[in-house]
C-alpha cells in the first residue's frame, strides 16, 4: 500500500527537518517541505499530498492561514496548523480556514501522530459525504418523479426541479413553508380538496401508497398524480419528516381513457358498443322493475343485403356507409335515446321513455327513410335499405338479453316476410321463441342420450329390382314421443347450428355401418346421406376425408344427397365444393328434383350422378297428367345430360309400371321399403337377392306421416 504522502510548511529550516525526520520514522512519506505562504501554495497545487502540516507564523509574503486558504480554492486537503502560540484571535482566524487539526509547539510524535490519523479519517468521512450528497443531488435533479422532504412538523427543506414544476413554485419559494401551503390536493374520486392534506401525510404511515389525487398547481391546473409517502426516522425511531414522491399520470390517466373508450365505444362509427348498450339497457330494465312505468322500446335495425355493398364495392365503402348510416339514424332520436352499433351493420337503438307504439313506429318510420335516402361514396349512388324489429316494454322483461332476442326475432321475421319493413315482436313470436328453445334444448339432450338413429331405406335397381344402393335417414326415437319426424327436427337443428354436430355423427355412423356390412353377406353396398346446406357453409370435404381414413371405407361406398333448393343458392360456391367432393370420389345425388328452380343452365355444370324426383310427381302420376308429363320430361332430359334418375316416393305397382316405361333407373319407395333399421337390411337384401318378387313389405313402426311430437 502506498504510503500517506505529507507536505510540511515551516520556515525555520532547522524545525522542519526535525519535523520531517520524526514523520518519516512514523511511517509517512515527505514530499515536500515549503519554508514561505506562496512557494506552499504553489508546491501544494503541484505535489497534492494527503494532507498539509502548516505553521501558523510564517516569515514574509503570506502567513499559514492565508496559504492554507488560498491551497483550499484549488484543492480539498485536509491542513494540520502547528504554532507555538495560541492566542484568541489566531484561534479564531485559524477556524475560518477549516482546518482539521490543530498542534501546539512543541509537540510529541504520539500527539502528532494522532492529529494526523484523526485529520485523514475526517478528511475522508467528509469527502465521502460530499459524494454521497452528490450523488443524491443529481437523482433528485434528475429523477422523473416529483420529491418533496418536510420535516416532523411540516416544513418543506428540500423540492426538487420536478416537483417545482408540478406544484408551480420554486424551490427558493417552497422551502421553509408548511407542506399544505405549497401543496393543494384534490380527491381523485370527488373532486373535492383536501383541507386536511398535510396532517393526513404526517400521521398516517400507509395512506398514501400511490394514491391517486389531483395536484392543483399554483396557475390552477389540476393534474392527475400517484402520491407516495415515506417516513424518515433516524436511528433509535424517532420521526425526523416525510419524503413525498408525486408522479404526474396525466399521460396513464390519458391511456386509461382511451382503452376505456374503445371498451365502451365503436370505433367505426364512435357510437356505443353492444357493451355499452347493454349498461344502459340494463339501467332501463331495473327502472321499469322498480315501477317507474314508463315504456321502453329496443329497435333491432339490419341492413338489407348490406354484405353485397361489401363485396361488390370493397370493405372501406362498406365501413364509410355504416358510419354515414349510423349518423343518419343517430339524427332521428332524442338525446336521451340511446343509438349503438351492435356488429357489422347492426344497429340498436333504445328508445326511453316512450309513450305508445305510434311512438315507436313513428320514429321507426323516420329511421328506415333516412337510411333509404340514396347515400353517394366515391361518386356511386348507394340505395340501401333496413329491416327493424321492434320490441316495447311495459315492465314484462326483466332480463335485458332477452329484449335483444326479442327484436331479432322481430327483425327476422320481418326480413323472411317482407324485407325493408318492420315488426314489432308479439306474443306469437314468444311462443315461437320458446317453441324453437325448446327444442334445441331437446336436441342437445338427445345427442347426449343417444336417442339417434339411422335407418336405411333400399334403392332398387327399376329393372332387376335388387337393391342397387340405400339411403341413410336419421330418426329420433324420443324417450316420451316415440319416433320424430326428420322433417321437424332438422331444420331446428340447422337452425340452431347443431346440424354440424348432427350430421358428423350420422356419417361417422353411417361410414362405420358400411364397414360392418362389408365383413357380412351384404357386403358392398353404397349408402347415400343426406347433406343440409349449412354443412355446406363448412368445410365438409375435410371433414369427410378423415371420417373415410378413420373408417377405413373406399369414398365409392358413399354417397351424398343435396336438396335442389341447396344446390341452388351460391351456384358458384357449390360447384366449387361438389368438384372438390367429387373429385375425392363420391357420387353426389340432387334430391327432391323437380320442387325448385330445376335450372337446366346449371344442372349442366354441377359434377352430379344423380337427380332424385320428389315424390310429390310420383304420387299422383297414374291420375295427373301434368306430373307424368313433368316426370317423363325429367327422366328425358337427365338421359340427354347423361345422369341417372331415381323416382322418389315409390309406393304402388302402377307407379313403378308408368316409371318404368319411362326409362327410370332407380326406384326408392314404400312398394319396396321403408327406411329399416340396419340390423333388417342383410334380411331385405337377401329376400331380393336375384329380382325374386318382393313379399317383404315391412309393417314397422315407422311411419314417417304418423310421426307426433
Ligand atoms: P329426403 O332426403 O327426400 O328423404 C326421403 C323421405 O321420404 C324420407 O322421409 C323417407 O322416409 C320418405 N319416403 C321414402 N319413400 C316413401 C314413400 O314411398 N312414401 C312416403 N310417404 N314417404 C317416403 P324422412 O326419413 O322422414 O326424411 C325426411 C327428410 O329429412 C329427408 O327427405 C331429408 O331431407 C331429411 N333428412 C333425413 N335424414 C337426414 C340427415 O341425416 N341429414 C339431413 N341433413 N337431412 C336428413
Ligand atoms: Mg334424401
Ligand atoms: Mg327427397
Amino acid at each position: 500500500m502506498a504510503k500517506t504522502s505529507l507536505m510540511i510548511v515551516e520556515d525555520e529550516v532547522l524545525v522542519a527537518r526535525d519535523i520531517k525526520s520524526r514523520l518519516e520514522r512514523m511511517g509517512y512519506e515527505v514530499i515536500g517541505t515549503a519554508t514561505k505562504g506562496l512557494q506552499a501554495v504553489d508546491m501544494a497545487i503541484n505535489l497534492r499530498p494527503d494532507l498539509i502540516l502548516m505553521d501558523i507564523n510564517l516569515r514574509g509574503d503570506m502567513d499559514g492561514i492565508t496559504a492554507a486558504m488560498t491551497i483550499h480554492e484549488t484543492y480539498d486537503v485536509p491542513v494540520i496548523f502547528c504554532t507555538a502560540y495560541s492566542n484568541k484571535a489566531i484561534l479564531d482566524r485559524a477556524k475560518i480556514s477549516e482546518p482539521y487539526g490543530y498542534v501546539l509547539k512543541p509537540f510529541d510524535n504520539r500527539e502528532l501522530e494522532i492529529n494526523i490519523e484523526i485529520a485523514l479519517y475526517k478528511h475522508k468521512i467528509e469527502k465521502d459525504l460530499r459524494v454521497t450528497r452528490q450523488q443524491f443531488k443529481v437523482t433528485l435533479t434528475n429523477i422523473s418523479d416529483g420529491v418533496v422532504a418536510t420535516d416532523a412538523t411540516g416544513k418543506v427543506f428540500l423540492v426538487n426541479p420536478v416537483a417545482e414544476t408540478l406544484t408551480g413554485l420554486p424551490s427558493t419559494h417552497a422551502r421553509g413553508q408548511s407542506l399544505s401551503k405549497i401543496m393543494q390536493i384534490k380527491d381523485f374520486e370527488t373532486g373535492e380538496y383536501f383541507t386536511d392534506f398535510q396532517e393526513k401525510v404526517l400521521n398516517s404511515q400507509d395512506y398514501f401508497n400511490d394514491t391517486r389525487l389531483y395536484l392543483v398547481r399554483a396557475d390552477g391546473e389540476e393534474i392527475p398524480v400517484e402520491i407516495s409517502v415515506n417516513f424518515m426516522k433516524e436511528d433509535e425511531g424517532r420521526f425526523e419528516g416525510i419524503v413525498l414522491t408525486i408522479r404526474d399520470i396525466s399521460k396513464q390517466i390519458g391511456y386509461e381513457k382511451t382503452i376505456s373508450y374503445n371498451a365502451l365505444y365503436d370505433q367505426l362509427t364512435n357510437l356505443p358498443n353492444r357493451a355499452l348498450f347493454m349498461d344502459r339497457l340494463v339501467y332501463s330494465v331495473n327502472r321499469t322493475k322498480r315501477g317507474e312505468r314508463h315504456p321502453f322500446s329496443v329497435l333491432f335495425i339490419d341492413l338489407d343485403e348490406f354484405r353485397l355493398v361489401n363485396e361488390g364495392l370493397g370493405h372501406h365503402v362498406g365501413d364509410r356507409l355504416v358510419s354515414m348510416i349510423g349518423e343518419r339514424i343517430g339524427k332521428m332520436l332524442r338525446p336521451e335515446d340511446t343509438l349503438s352499433r351492435f356488429s357489422g351493420d347492426i344497429f340498436v337503438v333504445l328508445l326511453d321513455p316512450v309513450t305508445s307504439v305510434n311512438d315507436v313506429t313513428m320514429v321507426c318510420n323516420r329511421i328506415q327513410a333516412a337510411i333509404a335516402e340514396p347515400i353517394v361514396i366515391d361518386k356511386q349512388e348507394i340505395n340501401i335499405t333496413s329491416t327493424v324489429g321492434i320490441v316495447i316494454n311495459n315492465g314484462h322483461y326483466q332480463v335485458p338479453q332477452d329484449l335483444i332476442r326479442d327484436a331479432d326475432t322481430a327483425m327476422h321475421r320481418a326480413k323472411s316476410q317482407a324485407p325493408g319493413s318492420y315488426m314489432i315482436f308479439d306474443s306469437e313470436m314468444h311462443e315461437s321463441v320458446l317453441r324453437f328453445m325448446e327444442w334445441k334444448n331437446g336436441i342437445q339432450q338427445a345427442i347426449q342420450d343417444e336417442e339417434f338413429e339411422i335407418y336405411y331405406q333400399p334403392i332398387m335397381c327399376a329393372k332387376s329390382e335388387e337393391v342397387v344402393s340405400m339411403e341413410a335417414l336419421i330418426r329420433w326415437n324420443h324417450h316420451d314421443f316415440g319416433f320424430i319426424s326428420p322433417a321437424e327436427f332438422i331444420p331446428i337443428a340447422e337452425k340452431s347450428g347443431q346440424i354440424h354436430q348432427l350430421g358428423e355423427w350420422v356419417l361417422r355412423s353411417v361410414c362405420n355401418q358400411i364397414k360392418r356390412w362389408q365383413q357380412t353377406e351384404v357386403g358392398n353396398i353404397k349408402v347415400a346421406v343426406n347433406l343440409s346446406a349449412k354443412q355446406f357453409e363448412s368445410d365438409i370435404p375435410q371433414l369427410i376425408t378423415s371420417i373415410l381414413m378413420e373408417t377405413r371405407i373406399s369414398p365409392s361406398s358413399l354417397g351424398l344427397e343435396i336438396t335442389e333448393g341447396t344446390a341452388m343458392r351460391n351456384v358458384d360456391q357449390k360447384i366449387i365444393m361438389m368438384e372438390k367432393l367429387r373429385n375425392l370420389g363420391l357420387e353426389i345425388s340432387i334430391d327432391d328434383f323437380g320442387t325448385g328452380y330445376s335450372s337446366l343452365a346449371y344442372l349442366k355444370k354441377f359434377p352430379i350422378h344423380t337427380l332424385k324426383i320428389d315424390r310429390s310427381f310420383i304420387m299422383d302420376i297414374q291420375k295427373n297428367l301434368d306430373d307424368l308429363a313433368i316426370t317423363q320430361a325429367i327422366i328425358a332430359m337427365a338421359q340427354n345430360l347423361r345422369l341417372k334418375v331415381l323416382a322418389e316416393g315409390v309406393e304402388t305397382i302402377e307407379q313403378l309400371q308408368i316409371l318404368r316405361d319411362a326409362g327410370c333407373d332407380y326406384i326408392q319407395g314404400y312398394y319396396y321399403s321403408q327406411a329399416l333399421p340396419a340390423d333388417e337390411i342383410q334380411t331385405f337384401i337377401a329376400n331380393t337377392r336375384g329380382g325374386r318378387k318382393v313379399s317383404y313389405l315391412r309393417q314397422s313402426a315407422v311411419k314417417s306421416h304418423e310421426f307426433q311430437v
